[in-house]
């Protein structure tokens, strides 16, 4: 199988057209983004809705997706690199979409188990990918699709890769809040959901990476970037003033892609990581006691060898068992397991 050829060398644009219609500023840059000669907008004459739209119903014939045509088989792209490549070849990986051959590190690769190829492909594309058919669903951040504007349907959300768009502010900036920022310059690779979000007009400046140092730089009076422990704020002498939006893997479908079996894989596996099996011992008189620090009212009950003894079984979210252990031996439970579960389907 041979991977999808780049489509846009150039960068989100693709052609070079600018993204948004706002009154975005690029450092440096003479014409406003949005307001320069041959500013191109999508098929629903909006200039904000270009990112995505023109590639839209342009692609090579070998580049779409084999689904309705000869050759049955599901392609999904996952990132190639960065914070979501590891969790997402993973997450494959316990779902039963392995490589074919194990550790294989193509770009491309057919899974055991399944009739299904994996793409490897930079995150930020993947939006794009799946709403032109090139592959048939992805793995990205749920911060990427909507940055992107592409009409895709999110699909599972995945329990990783989970981060917040944050406002940030050198810490000795007099801005308290959010709102304080009108009129204010706001330096974001988001410009999209930046524009979008920021419940105040600000002047984006649009850069492509390193944007904790924008502000130190004089480029911008405050950023909009992902942040998760916020330890990469503070190390650049920055405050948060806010959220704007939380964003997690996700994966996402072309509108109306026939993928529902392997939704059902991965939602038995995400399912499945985020609870633990328990199993203990109990005198029976003790039940409705741990029934109520379980938090379930029909665990598995069995009766045990020694007369009024029981063991139960329950599933809890994983999350509660560091709180869940010390309660249940209080309430008299001993012989405790916890075990991990490989699938879970409700
Ligand atoms: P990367 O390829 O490592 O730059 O990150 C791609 C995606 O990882 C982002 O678009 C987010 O969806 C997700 N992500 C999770 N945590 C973070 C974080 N602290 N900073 C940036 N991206 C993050």
């Amino acid at each position: 199988m041979v991977p999808p050829r780049p489509l846009h060398p150039g960068g989100a644009g693709g052609d070079g057209a600018p993204l948004d219609g706002g009154a975005t500023r690029r450092p440096g840059a003479a014409v406003s983004r949005g307001r320069g000669e041959g500013r191109r907008v999508d098929d629903d004459r909006d200039a904000s809705g270009a990112l995505a739209a023109p590639r839209r119903g342009r692609l090579p014939a070998g580049a779409r997706s084999s689904r309705g045509g000869i050759v049955d088989r599901l392609k999904i792209a996952v990132p190639v690199k960065g914070r979501l490549r590891e969790p997402s070849v993973s997450l494959l990986e316990d779902a039963g979409l392995g490589p074919e051959q194990p550790g294989e590190r193509a770009l491309a690769f057919p899974c055991r188990n399944a009739p299904v190829d994996v793409l490897l492909v930079h995150a930020a594309d993947i939006p794009e990918y799946v709403q032109d058919g090139v592959v048939d669903c992805g793995i990205t951040g749920q911060d990427l699709v909507r940055e992107r504007g592409t009409r895709v349907e999110e699909l599972l959300p995945l329990g990783y890769g989970s981060c917040r768009l944050d406002v940030a502010v050198p810490e000795e900036s007099r801005f308290a809040r959010i709102e304080d920022l009108a009129g204010a310059s706001v330096a974001t690779v988001f410009p999209r959901l930046t524009r979008e979000l920021m419940p105040v007009p600000v002047e984006l400046v649009d850069i492509t990476s390193s944007v904790e140092i924008a502000p130190r730089l004089g480029l911008a009076d405050a950023i909009v970037d992902l942040v998760s422990s916020g330890n990469t704020l503070r190390t650049n002498g920055l405050r948060s003033l806010g959220t704007l939006f939380t964003s997690e893997a996700v994966l996402i479908g072309r509108e109306g892609a026939d993928i529902g079996q392997l939704v059902t894989m991965m939602r038995a596996v995400v399912e499945a990581r985020a609870h633990r099996y328990l199993m203990l011992d109990a005198p029976e008189d003790r039940l409705e006691e741990i029934c109520a620090v379980i938090g379930s009212r029909s665990p598995s009950v069995l009766p045990l060898a020694e007369k009024g003894m029981v063991a139960v079984h329950a599933l809890v979210p994983a999350e509660d068992v560091w709180q869940l252990l010390p309660r249940l031996e209080e309430v008299g439970a001993f012989s405790i397991l916890i075990v991990p579960v490989e699938r879970m389907l409700r």
